[in-house]
């Protein structure tokens, strides 16, 4: 793991509410070097996985999501909040480390055959990535990793997700 990547991600008290204290990774989009290092660390653990697609949540999970894709050789499939895609849609709710909300996919995008790869910039307590985890399986594909950027350790969100899947994250705090 690398420091400087560490060192570049800003923590930002009592946002977006008092109490959070909010993981900001702008600044290694921002910088080449380190985002090009970010996206090789989130890919090496699922080099060898076959995925087929990333699934990234809205919004902060397309950001690495995307690229992370392309380098896998694999396509993206956004999971977005209600109401933001055009065509038809599976959905699922699930509650936040502040506030709960829903996430939907586009219901034609993923099936049987398809090896999921779920992607987030951050776990906390783990309800965004165990609902999508759950639409991906409503689809018939199936969920061959997870990866996020930053682990809050201590929101123990990993506990959400299934068993025996793969489970890998850059830095953990
Ligand atoms: P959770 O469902 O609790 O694991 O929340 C994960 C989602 O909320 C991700 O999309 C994160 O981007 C965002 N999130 C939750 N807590 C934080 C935090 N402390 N810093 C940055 N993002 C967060």
């Amino acid at each position: 793991m690398s420091d400087r990547l560490e060192a570049a991600i800003r923590t930002i008290p009592d946002f977006p509410e008092p109490g959070i204290e909010f993981k900001d990774i702008t600044p290694i989009l921002a910088d080449p070097e380190l985002f090009s290092e970010a996206v090789e660390l989130l890919q090496t653990p699922y080099s060898s996985a076959d995925v087929t697609h990333v699934v990234g949540m809205e919004a902060r999970g397309f950001w690495f999501g995307a690229a992370l894709a392309e380098r896998l050789g694999a396509g993206f499939v956004p999971a977005r909040k209600p109401g933001k895609l055009p065509g038809a849609t599976i959905s699922e709710k699930y509650a936040l480390e502040y506030g709960a909300d829903a996430l939907e996919i586009h219901d034609d995008l993923l099936g049987r055959g398809h090896r999921v790869l779920i992607h987030d910039d951050v776990i906390a307590t783990g309800g965004t990535a165990a609902a999508v985890a759950r639409l991906v399986k409503r689809t018939g594909a199936e969920v061959v990793g997870f990866s996020f950027f930053v682990e809050l350790t201590f929101l123990n969100g990993r506990k959400k997700l299934p068993e025996g899947v793969p489970f890998r994250t850059v830095i953990a705090v």
